[in-house]
């Protein structure tokens, strides 16, 4: 990859999570492009206009939202495109943004895993971007403490209840770009944090874990709520965040599930059924999405109850899902 010698503060979009150090430690503005589209008001007109102009109707939601985004936000001058470690859809949409003329840089997680293969697509990545590895770990260190509130957070979610599905959701998403700024990001989380510490302790009566691609649905959380049920697990958005505690940032993202296979994932998922106490799981698949297929595998290891949900385009719960959620929270409350 060639240098592409970009100025600071020039936003860089994303299409999944990458190592976002790389980007900070050159001065310039991370940019998730699933957060922009799914928080936008007119994300379920994004996806028919999408359409309108010639997508497939059988193609991932998220896919044509991204595109729609980066239509609509020409400041966003640089794309990176996870080819692998995401999905196909995402390979073929960085060829419709080349002739299209953006500015891609492209990333790859190895399949399978390699601590040495992961080295030197961060390294790639780094040369595009101009910096080298001092800067980028001395970013990784400055980011830790925030990720460390972030954990804490998660910790509020499952132990005390102090904080909700949604809130740990929404905050442990916004792990992957820390909103494009970090320093504010922390300070906002640091204010979150004082104030939750002061709610009761809550329970509900159902404990539930969140497992797969986040929901594009946008009410399913208060909806669980209604029925009685706590997400104290939200399986995708903790990844995003970087839990734990990794030696380097090499081994973050290599210890970091969603890009590898679904056997990482299901060891993660089985400690937090164990550590959290959940009573379910509720595994969100999205339409024509290929993780549709790790649905069997999940079933067959993971020794819970789970209730398998799919949605197609950002909008509220189906009727025929909701009945579903209330019959499945209903069996595991008896
Ligand atoms: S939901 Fe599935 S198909 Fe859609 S972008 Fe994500 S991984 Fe790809």
């Amino acid at each position: 990859m060639l240098n592409a010698n970009l100025p600071p503060g020039l936003r860089v979009g994303f299409t999944t999570t990458i190592p976002v150090e790389v980007i900070l430690a050159a001065g310039l503005i991370p940019v998730d492009l699933n957060n922009i589209f799914i928080t936008a008001a007119d994300a379920y007109q994004q996806v028919n206009a999408a359409e309108a102009e010639g997508w497939p109707r059988t193609v991932c939601a998220w896919i044509k939202g991204i595109h729609s985004t980066l239509q609509r936000r020409p400041d966003i001058k640089v794309v990176i495109v996870v080819t692998q470690g995401d999905c196909s859809n995402t390979h073929a949409l960085m060829e419709l943004l080349e002739a299209e003329g953006q500015q891609l840089a492209a990333f790859q997680f190895p399949f399978p895993r390699s601590r040495e293969l992961l080295h030197h697509q961060i390294a790639q990545l780094m040369v595009f971007f101009g910096v080298d590895w001092p800067m980028v770990t001395q970013t990784w260190r400055e980011l830790n403490p925030v990720r460390l509130k972030l954990a804490e957070l998660d910790r509020l979610t499952w132990t005390t209840g102090q904080v909700s599905g949604r809130e740990n959701f929404q905050f442990l998403l916004s792990g992957s770009d820390f909103n494009g700024d970090p320093q504010t990001f922390s300070r906002h989380l640091t204010e979150f944090l004082a104030r939750v510490r002061r709610r009761p302790h809550h329970a509900g009566l159902v404990r539930l874990g969140l497992i797969g691609i986040p929901p594009i649905f946008d009410n399913l959380f208060e909806y669980l709520e209604e029925l009685g049920a706590q997400v104290v697990f939200n399986e995708f958005p903790r990844q995003f965040s970087m839990p734990g505690k990794p030696l380097d940032m090499v081994e973050q993202y290599l210890n970091y599930t969603y890009p590898y296979d679904v056997f990482g994932r299901i060891a993660d998922i089985a400690v937090a059924v164990a550590e959290r106490r959940l009573d379910g799981l509720i595994h969100y698949t999205q339409s024509f999405c290929f993780r549709q297929i790790q649905d069997r595998l999940l079933r067959q290891r993971l020794n819970l109850p789970m209730l398998t949900i799919e949605g197609d385009r950002p909008a509220a719960v189906d009727h025929r899902t909701r009945l579903r959620l209330e019959a499945f929270v209903d069996v595991l409350r008896r």
